[in-house]
């Protein structure tokens, strides 16, 4: 008898997409390592014809994210930039996108630069103002983009709002979920058309993989997606496919602790003297902390710091911390530590960063399961240098 009982998060992390091998019955899903597979007769097969179309590995990872996304569709890509790149390509010369101004870097370079050639025009705003938002969108507008929280400053815009607005004018809406995760927040159900992810991030959560995910339910929207994966390629591997799998496997458990970790030390930061000013979003001094609290679960594992401090100094503090690495990337269950200005954000214009609000002395944790205690003695020695 099946139940129509919705499983929860945890319960679907752990099985959605997924079932025992059938011809051995192992319970992991296997790893497919092959490039194509026998057919009885011309085009009779058992629902896999060649792994760039399709591998059973990727099927499971992507039906595992669209499950937890609360989507219907989910689409694996090589990277998130593949994935995002993926999205773009639904747009044609001519058309105009509205995009958050402080994107991921790889997201606003592959808009200013290779898009903006294709006459695809950008305009960047606040997308926590919605009045900015609406006085930006024209008639040829056909995509605006998102990401909430934002990265580095953590800036939370209302997924419903934006969606109901976009909605009326039939515009579609894309939000990038890596920083939030579909355990903290569902884009989708506060009626966005497209969740995006760099599975790179938290999905995957072990910094072993590189990796990105489209997940929508409009099935039209996913049959033009789907044609361009398979057109392009750019699709993952089946090993990448099973990291992105186990992964989330412990999604919900790792989700619990990055966030009780972020929440305590953003709290303890706030009392530092060295620090200027921490941004978090369940933070009550953080601008945005009533759109976080109305629609997510808890404030994520990152946190961003500015130090009452020179970049000299700044830079000094990173190369202090020992339990924290000094690396790009984020949400794996070790704790990086960043310096958005001269890493991850340096593709974007010192101008435009600055009036992002994108100080010289701001920088950025992603918190990871290890103990608090270890964190913060960390976080404590570095500063008593600075
Ligand atoms: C990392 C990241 C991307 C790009 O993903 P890759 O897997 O590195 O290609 C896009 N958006 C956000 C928010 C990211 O953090």
């Amino acid at each position: 008898m099946k139940s129509q009982r919705k499983a929860g998060f945890g319960t679907r992390a752990i099985h959605a997409g997924q079932s025992p091998d059938p011809s051995t019955g192992a319970i992991m899903t296997p790893v497919f390592m092959t490039s194509t597979y026998v057919q009885s007769a011309p085009n009779v097969t058992k629902g896999f014809d060649y792994s760039r179309s399709g591998n059973p590995t990727r099927s499971a990872m992507e039906g595992n994210l669209a499950a937890l996304e609360g989507g219907k569709h989910g689409i694996g890509f090589a990277s998130g930039m593949a994935a995002i790149h993926c999205v773009l390509n639904l747009l044609q010369s001519g058309d105009h996108v509205v995009a958050g101004n402080d994107l991921y870097g790889g997201t606003y370079r592959i808009l200013a630069t290779l898009y903006a050639k294709f006459g695809v025009e950008t305009t960047f705003v606040d997308m926590t103002n919605l009045d900015e938002l609406e006085a930006a969108l024209r008639p040829n507008t056909r995509l605006v983009m998102l990401e909430t929280p934002t990265n580095p400053l953590l800036r939370c815009s209302d997924l419903a709002a934006i969606a109901k607005i976009c909605r009326k004018q039939g515009i579609l809406t894309m939000a990038d979920n890596t920083f939030a995760t579909p355990y903290l927040q569902l884009p989708l159900a506060l009626g966005c058309d497209i969740v995006v992810h760099s599975t790179t991030k938290y999905l995957g959560g072990h910094s072993d993989v590189v990796g990105g995910v489209l997940v929508c339910n409009d099935d039209e929207l996913y049959t033009r997606l789907k044609h361009f994966q398979n057109s392009c390629g750019g699709t993952p591997g089946p090993m990448d496919s099973f990291l992105v799998l186990r992964g989330t496997k412990t999604l919900h458990v790792r989700m619990e602790r990055h966030c009780d970790s972020a929440m305590q030390i953003a709290r303890w930061l706030e009392g530092h003297r060295k620090v200027e000013r921490v941004h978090y979003p369940w933070l009550k001094s953080h601008p945005t902390h009533r759109i976080a609290k109305k629609q997510m679960r808890a404030g994520g594992g990152m946190v961003s710091v500015e130090l009452k401090a020179s970049v000299a100094k700044a830079k000094r503090f990173l190369a202090d911390l020992q339990v924290f690495s000094l690396a790009e990337s984020l949400g794996g269950v070790e704790s990086l530590v960043d310096h958005p200005a001269s890493m991850t954000h340096a593709s974007i214009p010192a101008a435009a960063r600055r009036k992002a609000g994108l100080g010289d002395g701001l920088v950025r944790l992603s918190v990871g399961i290890e103990d608090l205690d270890d964190l913060v003695a960390d976080l404590e020695q570095a500063l008593r240098r600075v």
